[in-house]
């Protein structure tokens, strides 16, 4: 199932071209009061609603996917987590340039370790990336999303995919320069999530997924979640080692090669094989 948020406060799902509005499921969430949970109530109650959902698609008049405005698939992540280097080739070309980790040594994943980007970043595909500070550099980086469906506290490797919901296409921006990575990729719209989610029954096996990205129509970024140094299942056992993932966190797997800089006109084309293509205008 293809899963998207539209139009502020609508669900969707998405067939072809078309969406058709399934946001009547949303009223079998539990109602909260205040203080509100730490994860997101979609994520945490979507096998429950999976049924609904499929019978809501049956009714339901659709409506072209180009003339609604796509959100984040989600909504309320509690965090971002994010993997800096975690392809060869961007190794490889950060070693190369000195811009893009800006001198410092560049560990492998095991000893660098993960990072938090602020939610407040997070966009969906409607919005356009607002480059928060034009004097410096900002690059793209295309990467692979996963959405976590199912609290992991400590989850091992094999038990890592159960707690997934589904995946998306996202994109870490980046001003590089020596500040903490948390402030330079907060900024906000500096995280983009879309175009929906593809959930886990899509794509059974995320380490066969070919990614690439396009600025102005050049491709930029092309490579395959095959060549990740640390897997999709390991990323989310070793976060999982230093803090619980709750429904609704979302885990940016790192980049390929290729990463370079956006300004304002820009047009970025992001594809990931199995989940679909997203573009994502630059103001
Ligand atoms: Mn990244």
């Amino acid at each position: 199932m293809f899963l998207c948020r539209f139009n502020d406060t609508h669900l969707g799902v998405v067939r072809g071209d078309q969406v058709f509005d399934v946001s009547e499921a949303i009223d079998a969430l539990p109602q909260y009061r205040y203080p509100l949970p730490g994860y997101d109530p979609l994520f945490a109650h979507l096998p429950q609603l999976r049924e609904r959902i499929e019978e809501l698609v049956l009714g339901q008049r659709s409506q072209p996917l180009n003339e609604v405005k796509l959100e984040s698939p989600v909504a309320n992540p509690g965090k971002v987590i994010a993997a800096p280097v975690n392809y060869q080739d961007h190794i490889d070309e950060a070693h190369k340039d000195a811009g893009i980790h800006h001198n410092a040594a560049i560990a492998p994943i095991d000893q660098a370790g993960l990072f938090l980007k602020a939610s407040s970043s997070v966009i969906g595909t409607s919005e356009s990336i607002r480059i928060r500070h034009p004097g410096r550099r900002t690059d793209h980086e295309v990467e692979l999303a996963v959405v976590i469906g199912a609290k992991a506290d400590r989850v091992s490797r094999e038990d890592a995919l159960a707690c997934v919901a589904g995946y998306c296409i996202g994109l870490d921006i980046t001003m590089r320069g020596p500040e903490d990575r948390s402030m330079r990729k907060s900024s906000d719209t500096y995280t983009v999530l879309g175009p929906w989610l593809a959930t886990t029954d899509e794509i059974p096996d995320p380490s066969v997924l070919e990614l690439s990205l396009s600025l102005n129509g050049d491709l930029r970024q092309k490579s395959s979640t095959s060549t990740l140094i640390m897997d999709v299942p390991s990323l989310i056992a070793f976060a999982s080692s230093f803090y619980t993932l709750m429904p609704g966190d979302v885990l940016l797997t790192g980049t390929p090669a290729g990463v370079g800089p956006i300004k304002s006109g820009d047009i970025l084309t992001s594809r990931i094989s199995g989940i679909g293509e997203m573009t994502t205008l630059v103001s």
